[in-house]
């Protein structure tokens, strides 16, 4: 969907489509290089990530292996709750694997502080999260995040992957939730 068709819901687009390709190609450059010469196991997070998963994935000049996982930190609000639930776990096994978590936003960081734990202890060789957005709260959180789209302001964002109460995952870009859709 475009913004013309999003109309009001959007107070204004933080990101465009052509923006997010672009990006996304500059972090694959950036992967295959660091992951050169090593098998990949690139992990998408359910359901946000999906886009960011298909453009990116198809992006990566390389043989790569994909598997997703959804856990559950928001319910259809607009806050964290900081309790994570694993809903969908690996289909396959993980031990001794390059691991990367892709995500769609990196808000107060406490469902990928967790998440990479959680695979760590899985016995994997590596784990690294690229993420398409970041929040300036997740600075305050003890996780590591080695590849990043872009930074962008502490709102609530919706699109390209994003939602608010199921909504909005389709937008061709991300944009602001205007306010008068969940006040
Ligand atoms: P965190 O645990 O606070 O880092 O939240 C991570 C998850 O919350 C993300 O994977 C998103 O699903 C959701 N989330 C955080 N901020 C936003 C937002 O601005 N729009 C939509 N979803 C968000
Ligand atoms: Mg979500």
């Amino acid at each position: 969907m475009d913004l013309t068709t999003a109309g009001s819901d959007i107070a204004k687009v933080i990101v465009n489509g052509q923006e997010i390709k672009a990006r996304l190609h500059e972090l694959a450059r950036q992967v295959e290089r660091d992951y050169e010469g090593r098998d990949l196991l690139i992990i998408g997070i359910l359901k946000g990530a999906v886009m960011t998963m298909a453009d990116f994935s198809r992006a990566l000049n390389r043989h790569i292996e994909m598997d997703w996982m959804a856990v559950s930190s928001y319910g259809s609000g607009t806050k964290s709750s900081g309790v994570v639930r694993i809903l969908k776990d690996l289909d396959r096994d993980i031990t001794g694997r390059h691991v990367l978590i892709v995500e769609d936003i990196v808000d107060t960081g406490l469902t990928l502080a967790w998440l990479k734990s959680n695979l760590e202890s899985r016995g994997t060789s590596s784990v690294e999260i690229l993420t398409m957005l970041r929040k300036p709260e997740a600075a305050k959180v003890e996780v590591d995040v080695k590849y990043v789209g872009f930074d962008i302001p502490k709102e609530f964002v919706v699109g390209y992957g994003l939602d608010y109460d199921e909504k909005y995952r389709n937008l061709d870009f991300i944009g602001v939730l205007a306010e008068h859709v969940y006040a």
